[in-house]
């Protein structure tokens, strides 16, 4: 795509991801740990079911050290009441493991945040993006589905595995500003780039999508 169409998408992407933000505690703050419980606690889970719980969990767990000091069953009882079994053992040994590898700090280094338990390449671009605007790209379900219609390309389940398409997302990308484009990004495969019925008509960047008001997309 021509470096001034990437331009014009990001303008008018970042305006509209402004007018359309969607507010949630966890899109407030910088802080890379609430960001990286944010997105373990947000796996598979929906977002308003997550913010009681991640409000009552930061404030009694507010830092990695108070978990690794805190009685397991603490944890247990917080989370278990939304259902989220799994992440209590999760969470309990990711905090062990940053507190002895990392000095109980959030490593901002990719491959660090790879080799914690329950951090694969999203969560680890999210927290990098979210907490410290490193140029990352957010590979899942919307914005795979909103690159694939700009750039007409088809999508698959193998799509987010493909060199040719992350380079697709790269390219797309606001190197700029990362975190603002991303956060415009998935809100717009919340509002408008819906999975089954896309709303081009309300969408920001319909002229320079190779899918817009197409009916099969
Ligand atoms: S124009 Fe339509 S298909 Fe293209 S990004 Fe916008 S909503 Fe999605």
């Amino acid at each position: 795509m021509k470096r001034e169409s990437l331009a014009k998408i990001h303008s008018l992407l970042l305006q509209w991801g402004k007018d359309n933000f969607r507010y949630y505690p966890w899109r407030e703050t910088k802080d890379p740990y609430k960001i990286l419980i944010a997105e373990i606690l947000l796996h598979r889970t929906r977002a308003d079911q997550v913010v009681p719980l991640y409000q009552k969990f930061t404030l009694r767990f507010p830092t990695i050290r108070a978990i690794v000091e805190a009685d397991i069953d603490e944890i247990k009882e917080l989370l278990a009441s939304a259902g989220l079994f799994w992440r209590i053992d999760l969470i309990y040994r990711m905090a062990q493991d940053i507190e002895s590898d990392f000095n109980g700090r959030i490593p901002e280094d990719k491959q660090d945040l790879l080799s914690l338990p329950g951090v694969g390449n999203y969560i680890a671009s999210a927290i990098r993006c979210f907490a410290w605007n490193h140029p990352e790209i957010l590979v899942d379900t919307n914005t795979v589905r909103i690159t694939g219609r700009i750039f007409g390309t088809k999508v698959n389940d193998g799509s987010r595995r493909q060199k040719q398409f992350l380079l697709k997302m790269e390219e797309l990308l606001d190197r700029e500003n990362p975190a603002d484009f991303n956060f415009a990004l998935l809100d717009l495969g919340s509002k408008i780039c819906l999975s089954r019925e896309p709303l081009c008509e309300k969408c920001p960047i319909s002229s320079f999508c190779k899918s817009a008001f197409q009916k099969k997309i």
